[in-house]
């Protein structure tokens, strides 16, 4: 039936994402279909207990049903190049994801938080800070629950972690808050281009109400009409308005404009990037108007998220941190120049590249660290970067690693796991690598707490 086809959604991609876009148009009673090209797609059988009335395309994306759709609402896991869903496109389907159907239907103020890195960290932050302050919010998106199924009438306020891939395929999102927190190379592989990754964060801005952007980073910060109002955060001297650093009775605070609101040795989590992280939490908070003592309270209460620089034990004054979430060469710098002091840090890193220059990792390693262990699938191309820079170990596994990590530390050192890569060459993910080095390092000191 060609009217009723053509007036037809289409799901693409049928993991966490793609069912949230179906539970949502299936309570609304909209005519859909779903389809995916993996065979057993991972939200399959969930999707035909609760839906069972629904049809499933699985194993193929077929032309018929795809060049007949008026709209393809795309997961972010796939591509936008991919050719089943450019062909759509080009017949005709308009090209939408899933928080455009959760900003349509919404009801109540959107922050929507992206970067190539600290983004769960800021999100996670600003959630607590609204708890603090006694607002109900959803807080979700790429982080955790999918949007769409944070929606509920009770909310007050909600506050996304946006990925480039989400945004990517998103229109005008028109949020209350809109950020990017930085720009640093990753996922290059599918967005082509630094040009080009860069266009599809800045998609975030389209509409926004006001912006919070980077002082120490120029690509945060988006060209937009002189009515939106522009916080910045920075790690040095702020104007009015603006967060930064001062110094305030010998000490380094963070700050508005002129006023010292808590000193940098009062924040409980590790590192100068989860310093520009509270800064950044904090100019949000204060374009939402929550109270400066919610927003104190929260950052000194805040514990972090599990493998973003996470303190696995202290043994033999050797310290084991996990930041397997460090994915991208980005976040890697960030840890090493976080916590490296002297020639301290002992960094394993290695798996899958994503195609990343490893050269920028050559100056923190040249300064702060004592050696580089490397791991997995890109190890030969990490080994080349740090020709002349420190000295190399090749590991076989995480347990390999870890044993020739405590054989080059002495008291005083770090070992750091911060990957700058992804993790699918051998494990199912960041967390599934992160809980591998320490359960090997608790084997291996035979302490079992932090
Ligand atoms: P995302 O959700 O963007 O991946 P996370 O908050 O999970 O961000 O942190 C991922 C990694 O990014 C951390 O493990 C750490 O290595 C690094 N990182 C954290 N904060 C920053 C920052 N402000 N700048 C650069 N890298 C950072």
């Amino acid at each position: 039936n060609v009217i009723a086809s053509s007036n037809k959604r289409v799901v693409v991609g049928l993991g966490p994402t793609g069912l949230s876009v179906a539970r949502f148009l299936y309570q609304r009673g909209d005519d859909f279909c779903v389809v995916d090209s993996r065979q057993s797609p991972p939200a399959l059988a969930q999707l035909q207990q609760e839906m069972p009335d629904i049809t499933v395309y699985a194993g193929d994306m077929p032309a018929n049903v795809m060049n007949a759709a008026s709209e393809l609402i795309v997961s972010p896991g796939v591509a936008l190049d991919e050719p089943a869903v450019a062909a759509a496109h080009e017949a005709g389907a308009a090209i939408a994801g899933d928080i455009d159907l959760f900003v349509a239907a919404a009801n109540a103020p959107v922050v929507g938080i992206t970067g190539s890195n600290a983004k769960s960290t800021v999100t996670a932050l600003l959630g607590q800070m609204v708890a603090r302050a006694g607002k109900a919010a959803g807080v979700g998106g790429n982080l955790g629950t999918p949007a769409l199924e944070l929606l509920d009438e009770s909310n007050e306020l909600y506050i996304l972690e946006l990925s480039s891939f989400q945004l990517e395929r998103a229109g005008r999102l028109g949020l209350r808050v809109a950020t990017v927190l930085n720009m640093s190379p990753d996922h290059l592989d599918r967005h082509g281009s630094m040009p080009r990754y860069h266009q599809a964060k800045h998609r975030i801005f389209r509409g926004c109400q006001a912006a919070v952007v980077n002082r120490d980073d120029p690509l945060t910060t988006p060209l937009l009409e002189d009515d939106v109002p522009l916080v910045s955060w920075g790690m040095h001297e702020p104007d009015i308005g603006q967060f930064g650093l001062r110094d305030h009775e010998g000490e380094a605070w963070l700050c508005c404009g002129f006023e010292p609101l808590m000193s940098v040795s009062s924040l409980p989590l590790p590192g100068k990037h989860n310093v520009a992280n509270a800064l950044a939490a904090l100019a949000i908070g204060s374009v939402l108007e929550l109270p400066t003592e919610a927003i104190v309270a929260a950052i000194k209460a805040f514990k972090g998220l599990p493998h973003r620089c996470e303190l696995v034990v202290e043994a033999n004054g050797v310290t084991w941190v996990n930041d397997s979430k460090g994915t991208n060469v980005g976040a890697a710098i960030a840890a090493v120049n976080g916590l490296g002091g002297d020639n301290n840090i002992i960094l394993i890193a290695g798996g899958q590249g994503k195609g990343a220059d490893f050269g920028p990792l050559k100056a923190p390693l040249a300064n702060h660290a004592k050696a580089l262990i490397t791991l997995g699938e890109d190890a030969a191309k990490l080994e080349r970067m740090a020709e002349g820079v420190v000295t190399v170990h090749r590991a076989q596994s995480m347990a390999h690693a870890v044993e020739l990590a405590s054989k080059l530390a002495s008291c005083g050192d770090t070992v750091l796991l911060s990957p700058a890569c992804a993790s699918f060459d051998m494990f199912s993910g960041f967390a599934a690598r992160g809980d591998a080095f320490a359960a090997a390092v608790r084997t291996l000191t035979g302490e079992t707490d932090a």
